[in-house]
């Protein structure tokens, strides 16, 4: 209405005689918060000069773009994320993580791979809005995440930050975060386009992905973060797909992200993946980052060039030149330059900057970390009831282990937040534990490059055997394990699955004396448990927990809380068992994904082949029966849902939460099809003795497959089966229905 109002009220001036430059007031229309957004950014491309515009197509520094004075264009101030907001030192200084000389201090958020373990999108968005609330009250405006990529293998370094493996829970998670982030008037950054699922020469590696795997697996997040959570940017991936860079890729940016899902935000380039002038402002890679003097400086290093970065291509004294050849056409300038001033006005930074007035680390937003650290956590194993810890029975209780005393809230490279102050889990178990409950420590084992002086064998032999000792006078053992950033993290992949030098031992040696020992692994995915996990009567997952996860390793031992996290990602028994064993990292610069769709429990479940723990798994105290389902309508045609109703009953004596999970089966598809694929899943919490009624609409893309024969998402008529669970490997109710021709 307002919009009509506006609309006839231009008309109304122009027939009136006022110029297009000029309204009445004398404000000029781009400045006017009550047009229509297409309006300003048609007005004010109007009125800037192409060096102006060419300007705004690489970044300022390291973190901003350019402004324009003349005109009043504010640079768009660039947070890196997404697990929160990476330390910087200054206003746009390269960031430094650990070692910047000024840090900016903020929430530290558990993982995104704990965020998926939770399953809880109000939670997730939650998330966004803290993260969207400390960018602006540090008077940035926009957070380079959340990251979606997809674990196809283990060992990619990065894996920690994303969403699992499953394409469906990623796109959920990654709508949340992004509505969070852009409720706030932030802008969020879905990251990164498309198939970067290795560190291992991530800057010159071709990956080669078939049509229907880039469909069903890999784009599915960015197109329901472009669809349904309406991002504002994009960031493009360094690697090259299908023999193109991501950043000059015409086929993913236009073809796909303009046509196919009509984004209308900016795209911006990975820090430092650009390697041409025209071919990447003609693909549509709208704003190059980074940009001048940081950029120059950059360049000239030794590591950035061993790496194999490139930048510079978009700074105006390339482009300007490939303008007056003809090479870049002006409707192409004003379109990649139109799509950033449409962000600056849609988010409402032209209007109302943000300006850094507001508080970080609020109460209000450790509450939202703690919340997810708690429900993040996995309990993978627990025989005999070990856990939760009794402390009736319980009087001492040993914490070891590299990770016990260090607080590893995330994996390294850019998503590493500092935060003001993080709770190691020894640190959270002896605030938990009171007065009845003696709590020791010993190191037991250094973690892997860490200390020199502590990882050597005879040193390693020293501290095990004193754990060892320890162990044996204590009622019950916590042994936290995993990784360091140092070991997990960007720019680098896993070297192996294998828990880092001296683990398995000292969870072997002292699980033989110890009868009540737990394992929590503290990484940002699987770990290979074959030496250990037959000795070992309990095993937790705190994956990488933020700034809270030692609290809530604790809340989890001690019974405060149920575990209630699944996993989003399949544990394998080995590497050799991984879907992209033998196709990764790939030769000569080139990575076949020749598993296709089968990745994640997609390959375990047409290999037959076991994995250690499956995707969705996780146990919890209490117990949860299922039971009534009903499919309605059982025949249907393809534009009408289905409707699921089940119930789930708590069948324990404590409150938990269940992740009811639903897959279907196509069993008469004309094309091969994953035995079953995740299309809905809900949270339940439930007291005991509660039952609660759970629902889900199935649509026509819980049935659909992408056939590259159509070059498009088709279903076909037939029978499909309705399976709801606690877990891929564990489904509790089956239903069916027809979809008829
Ligand atoms: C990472 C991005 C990050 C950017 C800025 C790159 O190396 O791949 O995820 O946002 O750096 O720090």
């Amino acid at each position: 209405m307002r919009r009509l109002f506006f609309s006839v009220l231009i008309l109304f001036s122009s027939m009136l005689g006022f110029t297009q430059n000029q309204s009445s007031s004398g404000v000029p229309p781009y400045k006017n918060s009550n047009l229509p957004v297409e309006q300003r950014v048609q007005d004010l491309l109007g009125r800037m000069t192409l060096q102006e515009k060419v300007a705004m197509l690489s970044g300022a520094d390291w973190m901003q773009s350019v402004p324009n004075e003349r005109l009043g264009i504010p640079s768009i101030k660039m947070a890196d994320g997404p697990l929160g907001i990476r330390s910087w030192a200054g206003p746009s200084a390269r960031t430094g993580g650990m070692s910047a000389k000024k840090q900016v201090t903020t929430t530290a958020f558990p993982a995104g791979v704990a965020m998926a373990a939770t399953w809880d999108t109000q939670l997730v968005e939650s998330q966004g809005r803290a993260i969207g609330q400390e960018v602006k009250a540090l008077g940035r405006d926009m957070i380079l995440g959340p990251t979606v990529n997809i674990n196809r293998t283990p060992l990619w370094g990065r894996n920690f930050e994303g969403y699992g493996e499953d394409p469906y829970l990623t796109s959920r998670l990654a709508v949340a975060y992004i509505k969070g982030v852009q409720g706030e008037g932030v802008i969020a950054t879905v990251k990164h386009f498309a198939a970067n699922n290795q560190e291992f020469e991530r800057h010159r590696v071709n990956a080669v992905v078939d049509e229907r795997a880039l469909n069903e697996i890999y784009f599915p997040a960015f197109k329901a973060a472009v669809e349904e959570g309406g991002v504002w940017s994009l960031m493009s991936a360094y690697n090259k797909l299908n023999g193109v860079y991501c950043a000059e890729n015409s086929f993913l940016l236009k073809d796909v992200l303009q046509k196919q899902w009509d984004f209308k935000g900016f795209v911006v380039s990975d820090w430092g993946s650009t390697y041409s002038t025209a071919g990447t402002v003609n693909a549509g890679m709208d704003l190059e980052m980074p940009g001048g003097e940081p950029m120059k400086g950059w360049m000239k290093e030794a590591k950035t060039k061993e790496a194999g970065n490139g930048a510079g291509w978009l700074a105006s004294d390339k482009v300007l030149p490939e303008v007056s050849a003809g090479k870049i056409t002006a409707s192409a300038i004003d379109d990649n330059v139109g799509r950033i001033l449409r962000v600056i006005f849609v988010s409402g930074q032209f209007d109302k900057p943000h300006t850094a007035t507001g508080e970080v680390d609020t109460p209000e937003q450790r509450a939202v970390t703690r919340k997810a650290a708690t429900e993040s956590i996995v309990l993978l194993k627990n025989a005999r009831n070990v856990l939760p810890l009794d402390s009736t029975k319980i009087h001492s209780v040993l914490v070891i282990g590299p990770n016990a005393a260090v607080a590893r809230t995330g994996g390294g490279g850019s998503s590493l937040v500092v935060p003001k102050y993080s709770v190691a889990p020894l640190k959270g178990i002896q605030d938990r534990a009171g007065q009845g409950v003696q709590v020791t420590y010993a190191l037991g084992a250094a973690m892997e490059g860490e200390d020199p002086g502590k990882d050597s064998p005879s040193e390693r032999e020293r501290l095990r055997s004193e754990a060892v000792s320890a162990a044996s006078k204590a009622d019950a053992v916590i042994i936290v394990v995993g990784r360091s950033p140092k070991l997990e993290s960007e720019d680098f992949d896993i070297k192996s699955l294998d828990l880092p030098a001296g683990q398995d031992e000292l969870i072997q040696a002292v699980s033989k004396v110890n009868k009540n020992t737990v394992v929590v692994i503290n990484a940002g995915g699987p770990v290979i448990m074959s030496k250990w996990i037959d000795q070992v009567p309990a095993i937790v997952d705190m994956w990488y927990g933020g700034q809270e996860g030692g609290n809530a390793i604790a809340d989890i031992l001690f019974g405060d809380a149920d575990p209630s996290g699944k996993l989003p990602v399949s544990f394998v028994q080995q590497w050799e068992d991984s879907p992209a064993y033998g196709h990764y990292p790939g030769k000569n610069l080139q990575v076949e994904y020749a598993e296709g769709i089968y990745v994640g429990y997609r390959y375990f479940d047409k290999k037959k082949v076991e994995p250690l723990f499956p995707f969705g798994y996780g146990l919890s105290y209490t117990k949860f029966d299922y039971s009534d389902i009903k499919v309605s309508p059982n025949q249907t045609s393809s534009d009408k849902p289905v409707e699921v109703s089940l119930q789930v009953r708590n069948t324990g004596t404590r409150a938990g939460a269940e992740v009811v999970e639903l897959y279907v089966h196509d069993g008469h598809s004309s094309v091969d099809r994953p035995v079953q694929e995740l299309k809905g899943f809900q949270r339940v919490d439930l007291q005991p003795g509660e039952t609660k009624d759970v629902h889900f609409t199935l649509d026509r893309s819980a049935m659909a497959f992408y056939s590259t024969a159509e070059k498009d998402w088709v279903t076909e008529p037939g029978d499909f089966d309705v399976l709801v669970g606690s877990s891929s490997r564990d489904i509790r109710l089956k239903g069916s229905f027809t979809l008829a021709p």
